[in-house]
């Protein structure tokens, strides 16, 4: 081949990704991987987006924006770390510490009762809840089971507070126990979240099998789990250009043409957006985004915040590699270890965070310390040497019963109005339509998803099967 052949033959393969978070690594290196030739923009100075790690200046280590964990269930997620040669890196914790009302901390954990019962000894024996409530959940479980994934599609349109009532949960119940999950994996209290959602939580972590519901928690910076994929994008032929905002995509008539950067327009055919709706519809013609039926309603999508916060302190107070607050307004502590002069970092997240984003750090930190407290009461006797809250007020889309028919597919279609959508883009990013919520494992199922519309080809990997008495008893 010669230089110019070659070079039209990666144009032609060349995918332009707008967008270095999860979504566009997962897209980029799925299709490196099928012989494309991706080329990532991405504004800020390093690659993934919400779910990464800075330099604090305060304490000299690099922290996470947030604490990041996945499910057994992440199937996509797992994968891609596997494709990165990091995967290795997640430490997985069976057993989960329930902080009680009374001070008092309750494990749970799977125990080898088959699936959907493998939980169901350690939840009887749970102090948190009294033999009343323990009877409501187990109806609300058992309710699940037997509707499968299939019955949760019939509570389109309703939160899962709706369900819950519609199982007879006592408001005590849906406080201490079932919004104390809800919360943390969908960034909504169940009066805001979609049942489908809500279920799906239950269903496809909890109740499939034993793996399914362990917690992964990643043993390195976020930001390093990122590193490899420099190399398999560069062995495509292909770029990851930092610090590069796209402010528009250009159109001939109805079809992709350009990106076009601080730095001048690059010519593009095959454009991927996986940025959040509102920056979609910055980067938009305004003529253009509410003619393409994916992109009409990028004005319905609402968020919501979470705050992280890290402590550093001068003597560990606890061994315990996390605890769960059971209904309180901060929801977790991660055990983030101990350095070499026996300082302790710990960090706790506060998901739905609408009424902390106004408080002062050191109201936050009050607040915080107040809370872990509860548990260890020696925290207010140890000097904190460092402390670091990061407000995300846009952390996730809301996934509301609202915007569920609104989330779009990633390729455009052919049919309607105006000779269909906008030919050569595609759409990616957590809060299009992966049946997820806002997470992790939903960014790279929306980066595969592309990826497999622009190949034709490809797509997600498997879920995890229920065990053989949950698929009796209906569970798929
Ligand atoms: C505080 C916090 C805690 C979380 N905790 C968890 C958790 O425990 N588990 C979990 O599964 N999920 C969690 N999430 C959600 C998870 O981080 C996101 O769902 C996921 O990272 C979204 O990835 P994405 O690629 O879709 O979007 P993003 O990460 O937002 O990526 C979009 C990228 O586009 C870039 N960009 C934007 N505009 C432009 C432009 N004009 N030009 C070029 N680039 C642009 C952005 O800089 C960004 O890097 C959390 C999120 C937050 C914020």
């Amino acid at each position: 081949m010669d230089g110019a052949f070659r070079q039209f033959v990666a144009m032609n393969r060349q995918v332009v990704i707008i967008g270095g978070g999860l979504a566009g690594i997962a897209a980029a290196i799925r299709l490196a991987d099928d012989g494309h030739v991706p080329r990532i923009l991405e504004t800020r100075r390093k690659l993934g987006g919400r779910a990464t790690s800075f330099d604090d200046p305060r304490s000299g280590v690099t922290l996470d924006n947030c604490q990041h964990v996945l499910m057994g269930c992440c199937t996509n997620l797992q994968d891609l770390y596997q494709r990165l040669g990091v995967l290795d890196r997640i430490g997985w914790h069976e057993q989960l510490h329930w902080l009680r009302e009374d001070g008092g901390i309750d494990s749970l954990r799977p125990d080898p009762l088959p699936a959907p019962l493998h939980q169901a000894r350690s939840l009887l024996r749970m102090r948190l809840l009294d033999r009343v409530a323990k009877r409501e959940v187990r109806r609300a479980m058992w309710r699940m089971i037997r509707m499968g994934a299939a019955g949760r599609l019939q509570w389109r349109g309703r939160t899962f507070l709706d369900f819950l009532r519609d199982q007879r949960q006592s408001d005590d119940v849906i406080h201490l126990f079932w919004d104390t999950i809800i919360i943390s994996a969908c960034n909504l209290e169940s009066a805001r979240v979609a049942a489908v959602h809500g279920i799906q939580v239950f269903q496809e972590a909890f109740l499939p099998g034993r793996f399914a519901g362990v917690v992964g928690i990643p043993d390195v910076p976020l930001r390093e789990l990122y590193d490899p994929a420099r190399s398999i994008i560069e062995n495509a032929g292909g770029t990851i250009d930092l610090g590069c905002s796209v402010r528009s995509i250009g159109f001939e008539g109805r079809s992709v043409a350009s990106v076009v950067t601080a730095d001048g327009p690059i010519e593009a055919a095959t454009v991927i957006s996986t940025v959040p709706p509102d920056r979609l519809a910055k980067i938009l013609p305004d003529r253009l985004h509410a003619t393409d039926a994916r992109t009409a309603n990028l004005d319905a999508f609402e968020s919501s915040p979470i705050l992280g916060v890290h402590l550093q302190l001068e003597q560990p107070i606890t061994d315990l590699p996390h605890l769960v607050l059971a209904g309180r307004p901060v929801h977790w502590m991660f055990n983030k270890g101990t350095d070499e002069d026996g300082h302790q970092h710990l960090h706790a997240v506060i998901s739905a965070a609408d009424d902390w984003m106004e408080l002062s750090e050191q109201e936050i930190v009050h607040r915080v310390v107040d809370e872990l407290a509860r548990a260890f009461p020696c925290i207010k006797d140890t000097t904190m040497l460092a402390a670091r809250s990061v407000k995300e007020k846009r952390a996730t889309f809301a996934a509301t019963p609202h915007v569920e028919s609104k989330r779009p597919s990633a390729g455009p279609s052919v049919l309607g109005a105006d000779g269909g959508d906008l030919q050569g883009l595609y759409l990616a990013g957590d809060w299009c339509d992966t049946g997820w919520p806002a997470t992790m494992e939903g960014a790279v199922r929306s980066g595969y998803n592309a990826a497999a519309a622009i190949n034709g080809d490809g797509g997600l990997v498997d879920e995890l099967r229920p065990g053989p008495l949950a698929s009796l008893l209906g569970l798929r």
